[in-house]
């Protein structure tokens, strides 16, 4: 029998306060009180496990446990657990104060905020034992302290007021039982089974103690990352990764390792072996970084623990040094976080580049699939050290095989002086670029940039082991020998006029004619002026913002192709005769380079004209 009656009590302004935030809140997933409340269950079973290390007689010989029961028809689910307990003075004190600064913090941050935001903040934090009441509507608490005969009851409708009084036959540890709400038309019951079963295995399958529902124990109650990496099988690393991310392939890399010293975590972090379908379809990058803080799940994006062109990477941090209760604001500004991320992207950047030197077509593979997430590090401009560029694989002008920046360099001659470089939308075209014929006549590669991103890429990495990076699309002398360059000189002495008349013919269509050194069989092709837009770049831009002319370009002629002589000739004729040849030669030269020709009719008329003349 009770021997005192309720209490009642009001509860300190910002407990009401966030009380109604919680009432109130629109937040999309209010399941997240159950992970709260296993948590502090497993908390206190902690507590006691450690105040039985000098009086073992308080734990009396009960395996510490958490316990679900639910009662559907009075639709009421509790939560129990045989741990530490509270006295009256604790349940008046941790329930009805906000102890914690985390807590008082995340509340001075929300009133900040924009109602809009809230919702969503309320998920990212985890506002403890008060996220029961997004679900209920009356939380009734009994507890017993260890070590103590006397159990309270606590009970609160949220209205402002909470009652204590005195209670029998309360069990050692903690019972919190909710009168939960409707479910609502598409909310989860909390009262079904199975829900509760899907709670536990998403957000608490790795507490340390069994939660139990009926005769089943619903959770694994064994962290992988938390086990020795010597006593972990391959498949239960596989296991665990599937688990995570629901891929069902295994994956490239498992990067396992824990971290001692000043900032103390355990990192198992996961390389998909392909790229998941949402990777790109996303229109913000999003983390695959779940962080724990002692077993309990604090988000599943931590965002400050992998910079954004690491995001494939997926798997789990535990932190040991962080509070359960923190902002992403918190998150952000951590030093504790800090240290691990950096800490992690060295792994695994230095375990991507042990599979480089190991296993060229593994990391083949991995290129493939994130190779254009990497690079976006390259265009934020964070490749200290060129920890990314190394990374890098790209197709060249010497054949099929991949090559790496530092096994391009290896290659050269001690003649070059540049590293040259093509963007184009395939290789195929590339293999056919007048540009690249340029080059590979002196003997020199070509690397061919195909990603869309390498455009941008290019705009960061303009050297790479003290050589420059060059594109070469841009007209260029440099390479000319004294010969070559004569012989240009005199070309253009002898077809001056030939020069002039298709000046003339093309008027605004380009930026300039002139005679180059550089062509190899082609009879002519387009170079861009100096600080114009590269070709492929220039085709995005008009791609995604309509079609645009390409920007003008210089023409450059071959001297020593017999086609140019005879446009000559016909020049020194005039008429349509030449016009026509003109125009199938810069139609040409624009279709070498990837670029559409501007009247795609006429183009193909002259071709078949020309085609019934030969
Ligand atoms: P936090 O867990 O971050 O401290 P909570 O709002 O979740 O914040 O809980 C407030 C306090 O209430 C806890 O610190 C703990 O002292 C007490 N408490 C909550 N649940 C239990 C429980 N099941 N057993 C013992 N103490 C509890
Ligand atoms: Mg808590």
């Amino acid at each position: 029998m009770t021997t005192e009656s309720a209490q009642s009590l009001p509860f300190e302004t910002e407990v009401q306060e966030l009380l109604d935030l919680m009432i109130h809140s629109l937040y999309s997933h209010p399941e997240i009180f159950l992970r709260e409340l296993i948590s502090n269950a497993s908390d206190a079973c902690d507590k006691l496990r450690f105040e039985t290390l000098t009086d073992a007689a308080l734990l009396g010989g009960d395996e510490l446990g958490i316990t679900l029961e639910v009662d559907a028809d009075a639709r009421t689910l509790t939560v129990a657990d045989n741990g530490v307990g509270m006295t009256r003075e604790e349940l008046v004190k941790n329930l009805g104060t906000i102890a914690g600064s985390g807590t008082r913090r995340f509340l001075s941050e929300l009133k900040e905020r924009g109602a809009d935001e809230r919702p969503e903040l309320i998920g990212q934090f985890g506002v403890g034992f008060y996220a029961s009441f997004m679900v209920a509507d009356r939380v009734v608490v009994e507890s017993r302290r260890a070590g103590e005969d006397l159990g309270h009851r606590w009970a609160s409708s949220a209205d402002g007021t909470y009652t204590v009084e005195e209670a029998d036959g309360v069990a050692r540890g903690t019972r919190i039982t909710l009168h939960l709400k409707d479910a609502g038309e598409d909310g989860d019951d909390f009262a079904a089974e199975h829900v509760l079963r899907g709670l536990v295995k998403r957000y608490s399958d790795f507490v340390e103690y069994p939660i139990r529902l009926g005769d089943d124990t619903l959770n694994s109650m064994k962290p992988v990352w938390a086990r020795p990496k010597s006593e972990v099988t391959d498949e239960e690393y596989a296991d665990f990764y599937k688990h995570l991310t629901h891929d069902f392939r295994d994956p490239l890399e498992t990067i396992h390792f824990k971290a001692e010293g000043a900032t103390e975590y355990t990192a198992l972090l996961y390389l998909p072996a392909e790229r998941p379908f949402d990777l790109f379809r996303e229109r913000e990058p999003r983390s695959r970084i779940s962080l724990y803080v002692k077993r309990v799940l604090i988000t599943n994006e931590c965002a400050e623990l992998l910079p954004t062109w690491l995001r494939f990477a997926q798997g789990v941090v535990e932190a040991s040094d962080l509070p359960l209760n923190v902002s992403r604001e918190i998150l952000q500004a951590n030093p504790h976080l800090r240290a691990i991320k950096k800490r992690l992207t060295k792994k695994v950047l230095s375990s991507l580049e042990s599979i480089l030197a190991d296993d060229r077509e593994r990391y083949a593979g991995f290129w493939d699939a994130f190779g254009s997430v990497l690079k976006e590090g390259i265009c934020l401009g964070e490749d200290d050290d060129a920890r990314i560029s190394k990374l890098c694989l790209f197709a060249s002008s010497r054949g099929e095989d991949r090559t790496t920046l530092a096994e391009y360099v290896e290659r050269m001659s001690a003649d070059q002086k540049a590293i040259y470089a093509i963007t184009g939308p395939d290789r195929a075209t590339l293999d056919a670029s007048p540009h690249v014929a340029a080059y590979v006549k002196r003997g020199f590669e070509v690397l061919y940039l195909v990603d869309p991103i390498d455009e941008w890429m290019l705009d960061q990495l303009r050297e790479w082991d003290g050589k420059p990076l060059r594109a070469i699309h841009a007209v260029d002398d440099e390479l000319l020998s004294d010969s070559e360059k004569e012989r240009v000189a005199a070309a253009a002495e002898e077809h001056a006029a030939l020069v002039t008349a298709l000046k003339e013919h093309f008027g605004d269509a380009i930026a300039d004619v002139r005679f180059s050194g550089r062509l190899a069989d082609a009879p002519a092709m387009l170079a861009t002026t100096d600080g114009a837009l590269r070709p492929h770049m220039e085709r995005a831009f008009a791609e995604s913002q309509g079609m645009a002319p390409p920007s003008q370009r210089v023409l450059e002629l071959n001297p020593d192709h017999a086609l140019v002589a005879r446009l000559a000739d016909l020049a020194g004729a005039g008429g349509d005769a030449f016009a026509d040849r003109a125009d199938l030669l810069y139609g040409q030269a624009l279709l070498a380079e990837g670029s559409p020709v501007p009247d795609p009719a006429r183009f193909s008329k002259l071709i078949v004209d020309l085609l019934g003349k030969a």
